[in-house]
């Protein structure tokens, strides 16, 4: 186990743009690799991905693992992992963070597979034992009551994948330089039985929730599918964008990429107004991290009136159209 080394984050690309989880994975990663006094290093597989070396040399990565082919333009989960089990087996990293992206846990479980080695998959926190330098990667569990510290302790490298949202974005200095050490992508090797036909992008209305600063959300108070037509004029109106708990997605009044929360999406946006939301656990998990809250709620000790940083007792169909009155 002594000759692995080196901190390793899967800068995910696709569609010719880096996904912005390789920036929080570097910010994790950064921290790992200077507790251990070791290198940060970022792997890129793709087609014509080289470029992307810069900003994450930038962003705080040393070494820059290259693999470039066509055969690479377009994800496949067999072929992305037999090449990061080969680069791992050549390479020999300590430690390898992937985000836990639709991609990264379909990659990340497979290449765990390959390699003989362990994956807390969907942790929320990573951090190095001091004591044996040991990666303790954190995650809820049990419905989000209880979270688990999870190691794996007799292979290496020790693998897992990170919850979008959960670090910073590592910021950029101008002028960092770093190495790139291209891997031959092999043919014959690094094949799969199933063949990328086309990517087809699911229909979605308004803003991405990643990138959204302003997130408007519905739940099971909304009484109805249309209460989120009256959340999406407030979302508009504030240039943001309208999410959900889960109450109103398993009674399929929205779609399940909209469920915020343990097991949907996580988000940071600077404003979460929460409309109809009692603020389960479970719910929290995924916006907690909200720089301002505002819960709209009848019941004034609904758990989320209790973490709100604005809480507003009453009905939300007299709220929400008295503050789109009052934004005009
Ligand atoms: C393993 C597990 C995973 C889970 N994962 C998630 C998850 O990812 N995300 C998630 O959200 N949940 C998750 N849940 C479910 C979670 O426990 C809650 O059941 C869910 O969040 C409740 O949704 P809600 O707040 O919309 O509904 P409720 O808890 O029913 O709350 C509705 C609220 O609306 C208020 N209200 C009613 N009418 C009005 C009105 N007209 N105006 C204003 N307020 C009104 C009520 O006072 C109440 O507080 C999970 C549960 C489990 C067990």
């Amino acid at each position: 186990m002594k000759d692995f080394k080196n901190v390793w984050i899967f800068a995910q690309t696709q569609h010719g743009k880096l996904s912005p989880t390789a920036y929080e994975l570097l910010t994790a990663g950064r921290q790992l690799a200077d507790d251990l006094g070791e290198k940060l290093c970022a792997v890129l597989l793709g087609h014509n991905v080289q470029p992307f070396a810069q900003d994450l040399f930038a962003c705080g990565a040393d070494i820059v693992y290259v693999c470039e082919s066509p055969a690479l333009e377009n994800y496949v989960d067999d072929i992305y992992a037999k090449v990061l089990a080969d680069m791992v087996a050549q390479y020999k990293p300590n430690k390898f963070l992937l985000p836990a992206t639709n991609l990264g846990r379909s990659l990340s479980a497979k290449t765990a597979v390959f390699v003989g080695t362990g994956l807390t998959a969907d942790a929320t926190e990573v951090k190095i034992n001091k004591e044996d330098g040991q990666l303790h990667a954190t995650r809820p569990t049990f419905g989000g009551n209880l979270m688990a510290t999870i190691t794996c302790a007799h292979t290496r490298p020790e693998m897992c994948s990170l919850r979008p949202m959960s670090y910073e974005k590592a910021p950029a200095k101008a002028g960092k330089k770093g190495e790139i050490i291209s891997f031959a992508f092999n043919p014959t090797k690094h094949t799969s039985l199933a063949k990328f036909l086309e990517f087809i992008k699911s229909e979605g209305t308004g803003l991405d929730l990643s990138e959204a600063s302003v997130i408007v959300a519905g739940g099971r108070g909304l009484g109805k599918p249309e209460g989120f037509e009256l959340l999406k004029k407030l979302a508009d109106r504030l240039g943001g964008a309208v999410a959900a708990s889960r109450a109103p997605v398993d009674k399929g009044w929205i779609d399940y990429r909209y469920q915020i929360g343990l097991t949907g999406r996580t988000v940071k946006p600077k404003l979460y107004i929460a409309c109809g939301i009692s603020g389960q656990i479970q719910h929290m998990a995924g916006m907690s991290g909200a720089d301002v809250i505002v819960a709209i709620n009848k019941d004034p000790q609904a758990p989320i009136m209790q973490v709100a940083n604005y809480a507003v007792q009453g009905d939300l169909y007299d709220v929400v159209p008295a503050m789109l009155e009052a934004l005009k």
